[in-house]
């Protein structure tokens, strides 16, 4: 298939055939703990998160309280997610952010949300399209990986395959169709070695088709 639009098109279809239930494994009830989780999130699993977090929202479960927080204390609760120091003062100052330049509210633009300490734009977007139903693409390890051996993107760098996505997934499917290769790349075109056989869009893979 030679249309780039016609293939997403085609490849979210059938992913959604698949995975129709495909939606952020960061368990969360509000953007706060979104906001907080996915900065959390960073080189570690998100099995890993959602244990951490579940200590962490019990005793500081809004912006006010996090950013009033011991830092010791929080380093010793988001401890198991590695980087511990960086992570506990990104979201202690992440929370004292959205307070006092936000009345305690997530901000919903990128440029407001990329202001906050350890938010990066793949931690916006996944704010965004999560919390706030914004169109957003979301640029992960897995999403990289199976967008670029779809031969959807040449890109090497997450801004530049964003962009990719972004001119060719209409925008009312993006945040689902991140999903979708995100949750494809965990189960089935994983980094060491893709299951083409089992593959349910190897028909439009470049990768399948050129090897
Ligand atoms: S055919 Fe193979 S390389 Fe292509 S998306 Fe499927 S698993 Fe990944």
């Amino acid at each position: 298939m030679t249309d780039p639009a016609k293939k997403i098109q085609k490849i979210y279809t059938i992913l959604k055939g698949n995975y129709p239930e495909a939606a952020t494994f960061l368990v969360h009830r509000n953007p706060y703990e979104l906001m907080i989780a996915v900065i959390l999130s960073a080189r570690t699993t998100d099995e890993q998160v959602n244990k951490v977090t579940v200590k962490l929202f019990a005793e500081y479960p809004d912006p006010p309280s996090l950013m009033k927080a011991d830092i010791k204390d929080v380093e010793r609760i988001v401890f198991p997610t590695g980087f511990y120091k960086t992570k506990a003062r990104n979201i202690i100052g992440a929370a004292a952010g959205v307070v006092e330049k936000f009345g305690g509210n997530v901000p919903r633009s990128m440029d407001e949300l990329l202001s906050l300490p350890g938010v990066g734009r793949k931690s916006a977007n996944v704010i965004r399209g999560h919390c706030f139903n914004k169109p957003a693409v979301i640029v992960d390890t897995h999403f990289s990986r199976v967008a670029k051996r779809l031969g959807l993107t040449e890109a090497v760098d997450p801004g530049g395959i964003e962009r990719d996505i972004v001119s060719l997934c209409p925008k009312a499917i993006q945040t689902e169709f991140s999903m979708l290769l995100n949750v494809h790349g965990r189960e089935v075109c994983t980094a060491r070695k893709p299951h083409c056989s089992s593959c349910p869009v190897s028909s439009v893979c470049s990768f399948f088709c050129n090897n």
